[in-house]
C-alpha cells in the first residue's frame, strides 16, 4: 500500500510502497479515509522538530477501525474514528486527574516502528501515522466518533480543531463576554475564532497579514478583524477591548507574535502559547507586567481529553456549531503530496487534506 515516507531531513517525501504489521495487544489497524496536512508535518520535513527516519508522514486522520487486537475493549472493527495523537499510561497521577496531555509515563513516540519499507522498520508518526492506507495505533490513539461526521472533517478533528478549539475551552477557559484576540490564522488561529464563539466572548478579534484568512476568521465568528501588516495589532486590540484584552492566543509560534500577545492583553489577562516556536527560543518580557495579574499559559494538543472531547466536536459539527468544511482549503491525491507542501508553506491553506478514500488493499 501507498504511503508518504520521510528518509531524512530536507529530502523530498516519496510517496512509496510500505507495509504495516498486524495489531498487537491494545493495538487497533484503522483504514485511513483522509488526512489533513499540518504544520508539524512541514517541520519534520524541514528539519525543525528531529525525527528518526524513514518515518511515515501525517498525524491528523479518520478512518474505519479494519482490525483489532486481543485485549481491545474501547472500539472494535467498522468503528468510526479519528486519531489522537496523544499517548498516556492512564494510570499516573496527571493521567488519574483528566489530565492526559501531562502524563509522566507516556511511551515515547519515536521508538515506534510498525511498518516496514523496502524491507526496513520505519518509524511511526507522533503516535498516528496518517499519510498510509492502513496503520496501526494503540488502542487510546482511536477515537470512536459519530460516524455521520464525513472523513474529511473528522481527520481535522484530531489534531488542528482539537489544539485550537481546547486552547479556548480547557485551557484558557474563556467564559461568557469575555475580550479575546486570536494571533495567526492557519488551521489551529481559526480553531481558537471558533472556541471563542462557543465560550459566549463578547468580543473576538482576530489578527493576521493575508486578507482571504481574515475573511475566513469573519465567517467562522470573529466580530473584529486586524490586518497587521497595515495596523499595529496591539493598539486596535487595546481600543477594542477598552484597555487590553482578557484573552490572547499566539497560533503562530513566533516570537515578536508572542510579545504582541503579551502586550495586548488587559490586566488580569492571560495569553496562550498555543504555536510553537524553534526548539530552544528564549524570550523575555517586563516582568512586572505580572503584577496586574497576567499570566502566560502553554498548551499542548489543546490540552485534550481525546475520549471526552473528539465524540463532542464532532457532535458540535453535526448540530451545525462548528464548522470544519469552512476550513478545508483543497483537497489532493497522495501523488500531489510536493504540490500540497508548497501550497502550506506559501500560506494559502488553512488546512490541506488528502483524500484515501476507495484504495485497494495491498
Ligand atoms: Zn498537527
Ligand atoms: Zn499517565
Amino acid at each position: 500500500m501507498r504511503a508518504a515516507v520521510l528518509h531524512g531531513p530536507d529530502r523530498p517525501v516519496a510517496i512509496e510502497d510500505v507495509r504495516v504489521k498486524d495489531p498487537g495487544p491494545g493495538e487497533v489497524r484503522v483504514a485511513i479515509r483522509a488526512a489533513g496536512l499540518c504544520h508539524s508535518d512541514l517541520s519534520v520535513i524541514d528539519g525543525s522538530i528531529p525525527y528518526p527516519t524513514p518515518v511515515v508522514l501525517g498525524h491528523e486522520g479518520a478512518g474505519v477501525v479494519d482490525a483489532v487486537g486481543r485485549g481491545v475493549i474501547a472500539v472494535k472493527e467498522g468503528d468510526t474514528v479519528v486519531l489522537s495523537t496523544l499517548a498516556h499510561c492512564g494510570r499516573c497521577p496527571a493521567c488519574e486527574v483528566g489530565r492526559p496531555t501531562e502524563c509522566r509515563n507516556a511511551p515515547n513516540p519515536k521508538e515506534t516502528q510498525p511498518f516496514t519499507v523496502d524491507g526496513k522498520p520505519a518509524y511511526q508518526f507522533a503516535n498516528a501515522s496518517a499519510f498510509v492506507e492502513r496503520t496501526v495505533v494503540r488502542e487510546q490513539s482511536a477515537i470512536p466518533i459519530d460516524p455521520r461526521v464525513p472523513f474529511e472533517c473528522a481527520a481535522l478533528i484530531g489534531c488542528g480543531i482539537m489544539t485550537g478549539v481546547g486552547a479556548v475551552l480547557n485551557r484558557a477557559k474563556v467564559e461568557t463576554g469575555a475580550t479575546m484576540a486570536v494571533f495567526g490564522l492557519g488551521g489551529i488561529g481559526l480553531s481558537c475564532v471558533q472556541g471563542g464563539v462557543l465560550a459566549g466572548a463578547a468580543r473576538i478579534i482576530a489578527v493576521d497579514v493575508l486578507p482571504a484568512k481574515l475573511d475566513l476568521a469573519r465567517r467562522l465568528g470573529a466580530t473584529h478583524t486586524v490586518d497587521s501588516s497595515r495596523e499595529d495589532p496591539v493598539a486596535v486590540i487595546k481600543d477594542l477591548t477598552r484597555g487590553g484584552a482578557d484573552y490572547t492566543f499566539e497560533a503562530v509560534g513566533n516570537l515578536a507574535v508572542i510579545r504582541q500577545a503579551l502586550d495586548a492583553l488587559g490586566a488580569g489577562g492571560a495569553l496562550t502559547v498555543v504555536g510553537v516556536p524553534k526548539l530552544g527560543s528564549r524570550f523575555d518580557f517586563v516582568v512586572h507586567a505580572l503584577y496586574q495579574n497576567k499570566a502566560i499559559l502553554g498548551c499542548r494538543y489543546g490540552t485534550a481529553r481525546p475520549r471526552r472531547d473528539f465524540p463532542m466536536l464532532a457532535d458540535l459539527y453535526l448540530g451545525g456549531r462548528l464548522k470544519i468544511d469552512e476550513l478545508i482549503t483543497r483537497r489532493y491525491a497522495l501523488e500531489e503530496f510536493a504540490g500540497a507542501l508548497e501550497d502550506l508553506k506559501s500560506g494559502g491553506l488553512a488546512r490541506g487534506v488528502f483524500s484515501l478514500e476507495g484504495r485497494s488493499h495491498g
